[in-house]
């Protein structure tokens, strides 16, 4: 018998997921060509050469124990430190291995800073849309997550319900920019605001409230806009970074925490949160892949490819009828459903064989996300079905 937490857990169990198993059966039935699965994160892309490279590399320069041993549950220290100075180099900040904690992408660096921050009861606010895995990330620790509704003319965050839903229980406010699902990148001017709230509501309560940026997409923004550094803006800043998409490398589960010294309470968190990396099983992020990615810090995947599959899709879908915000990073089309159920409109677009995940699943009914990290010929191919899901609707 599985636990009652679980047993909800598995019964909401992610839509994203589910829609991803339903287009292998349904590629099983119609052919792999003609089923259009735009619906998981996962990156079409490949690697930068520099990751083949330094996996060739790497059992050579540093001999076999050291390639696959336990270290200190941070992570490599020389690791940490060529990311320190990678950062620095980039944003004038002044980081070193101390700052840094190697994890087991974003997703296992967010638990990490939840189980560290966490008391049972306490409040996590982030803005919708948002990364629906938020709720189990902060429920995994007791906590509760605050959606602030989603402002669907710009998707930008809403200033002044966020400053109201601020309590005595705020703990950490999650910030994704570029964002999974709209794309939208939160302007230095808007990330100045929301520090400026946060710094009176610490004074109001006496109280540290931490902001977790979640960076995954940080290197996938087009046409040369600013994606902030936001420990730069914000005191009480941590950093979740991943080379899941940067690199392609969801697959081998790596990213790393940003702990700045200047953050409250810092010297306590950044062992707490090395303690956690332990104890929540991780014990230290994938060995080789640290080695890897310590070698590619300058690399990134090609996201020209990317970009021209977000003009041919924005594009034709703006023709077709389709209302949506033009995504300045990630490789995500958030697009106002045709009808208010989101739920039957994907249903309704799976009849055409396109594979596109609820809005819901998002905190944002009513719209739709569209993963473009594919193939361009998939989307050629698409395109007709795009055109007649929305003639079906009489656009
Ligand atoms: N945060 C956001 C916004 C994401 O979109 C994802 C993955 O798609 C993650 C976190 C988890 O990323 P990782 O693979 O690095 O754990």
């Amino acid at each position: 018998m599985i636990s009652k937490k679980m047993e909800s857990l598995v019964k909401n169990s992610s839509a994203i997921r589910a829609m991803f198993e339903e287009g292998k059966k349904m590629a099983a039935v119609y052919g792999k060509e003609n089923v259009y699965d735009f619906s998981l994160g996962n990156p079409s892309v490949e690697p930068p050469k520099e990751v083949a490279e330094a996996l060739k590399s790497i059992p050579d320069s540093y001999g076999a124990n050291y390639t696959h041993g336990y270290m200190s549950n941070a992570g490599y220290e020389e690791v940490r430190s060529a990311i320190a100075k990678s950062i620095n180099s980039r944003f004038g900040t002044a980081f070193t291995e101390s700052n840094i904690i190697m994890t087991v992408g974003a997703a296992g660096g967010m638990n990490v800073i939840m189980k560290t921050l966490l008391n049972a009861g306490d409040e996590v606010i982030t803005f919708a849309p948002f990364f629906g895995e938020y709720r189990n990330y902060v429920s995994n620790f007791d906590g509760k997550l605050i959606e602030i509704s989603p402002d669907t003319s710009s998707f930008q965050p809403k200033l002044d319900e966020f400053e109201a839903r601020i309590t005595a229980l705020t703990r950490i406010v999650i910030i994704n920019s570029p964002n999974n699902p709209t794309g939208v990148v939160y302007s230095r001017d808007t990330l100045e605001k929301i520090a400026a709230i946060l710094e009176k509501k610490q004074k109001e309560f006496g109280a540290p409230i931490y902001i977790l940026s979640d960076e995954p997409y940080r290197e996938l923004a087009f046409d040369g806009v600013e994606v902030p550094y936001i420990p730069t803006i914000y005191r009480n800043t941590i950093v979740g970074y991943s080379f899941s998409k940067s690199l392609s490398l969801p697959g081998d589960r790596i990213g790393y925490l940003v702990i700045p010294s200047e953050i409250d309470d810092y010297a306590d968190i950044f062992a707490a949160a090395g303690v956690a990396t332990r104890i929540l099983g991780f014990v230290n992020a994938p060995s080789v892949a640290q080695l890897v990615v310590s070698k590619c810090l300058d690399a990134s995947v090609d996201i020209g490819i990317y970009n021209r599959n977000r003009e041919l899709l924005y594009s034709k879908l703006s023709e077709y009828g389709y209302e949506c915000i033009k995504p300045e990073g990630a490789f995500y089309l958030f697009v106002k459903a045709f009808e208010p159920d989101d739920k039957a409109f994907v249903a309704k677009a799976k009849e055409h064989r396109l594979l596109i995940v609820p809005g819901s699943t998002f905190g944002c009914a009513g719209y739709v996300r569209i993963a473009y990290c594919v193939d361009y010929a998939m989307i050629e191919r698409s395109l007709p079905a795009f055109k007649a899901l929305a003639e079906e609707y009489g656009k």
